[in-house]
């Protein structure tokens, strides 16, 4: 299995500069942070318990909502949103191989 990278990547990172064609549908693209590959799929979605003390494994002291994807390039990384005192946070995190 792959290990996390704990530095948060900026969303806009693993988001299509521009809308899907055809531009109906209004939305980004979900893009591959190492190589920009736009084929990729969500793999699972998991909420983390932060007990309101730190303990879900972001910067944040609240819960973490996390939404893993999985590229054709093979690449792996998570979406995130993150709450904290009353905000929440949007970011992307890496996984690789072997770490
Ligand atoms: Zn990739």
């Amino acid at each position: 299995m792959a290990d996390l990278v704990h530095d948060p990547i900026a969303l806009g990172r693993v988001l299509s500069a521009s809308v899907a064609e055809p531009d109906i549908f209004r939305q980004h693209k979900v893009v591959c942070p190492v190589c920009g590959y736009d084929y990729a799929r969500f793999t699972g979605v998991r909420l983390v318990s932060g007990n309101d003390h730190y303990e879900a494994g972001w910067a944040g002291r609240g819960d973490l909502l996390v939404v893993q994807f999985e590229g054709e390039c093979y690449h792996e990384w998570e979406i995130c949103f993150g709450f904290h005192k009353g905000q929440t946070f949007a970011f992307a995190r890496r996984l690789i191989e072997g770490r």
